[in-house]
């Protein structure tokens, strides 16, 4: 918003919400299946990316999905509550978005990764998308 050249300090008094959206595939789930963590996979994640996630699904692709393996697709959110007084200073301070990120970070932000690595947690979507995400995060 700072961006389309609305003052800072509007925004940092206006907004209390910052949400970011993504789609990713939802694993069909006729065919769903475990999979185990690859070790190409885990090189390429660093480990606190796993985040203590052990196997992942994906879909084997059957006759409901069209041998994709994926049908329907899932939200994932980022919320990003402005209410603390760090995060208004930065704000107004004209801070950059990578400003801004550090500190919801440091304030518990949950990020597009974070969500997308607890779906793939709990089967809703694959590594393989939840890594297209992280990669343009
Ligand atoms: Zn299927």
């Amino acid at each position: 918003m700072v961006d389309m050249g609305i003052e800072p300090y509007l925004v940092a008094s206006a907004v209390k919400l910052v949400i970011a959206q993504r789609l990713v595939r939802r694993i069909c789930a006729e065919c769903k299946e475990e999979v185990p963590i690859s070790p190409e996979e885990q090189e390429e994640l660093h480990e606190s990316t796993l985040n203590g996630i052990q196997q992942t699904f994906r879909g084997k692709g059957c006759e409901a999905c069209n041998k994709t393996g994926y049908r329907g697709r899932a939200p994932v959110f980022e919320v990003m509550p402005i209410k603390s007084k760090d995060l208004k200073r930065v704000i107004t301070e004209g801070g950059t978005e990578v400003m801004v990120a550090q500190v919801a970070r440091r304030e518990g932000l949950r990020t597009l990764k974070d969500e997308v690595l607890s779906l793939v947690n709990a089967g809703v979507t694959s590594l393989e998308e939840a890594m297209e995400i992280i990669a343009s995060e």
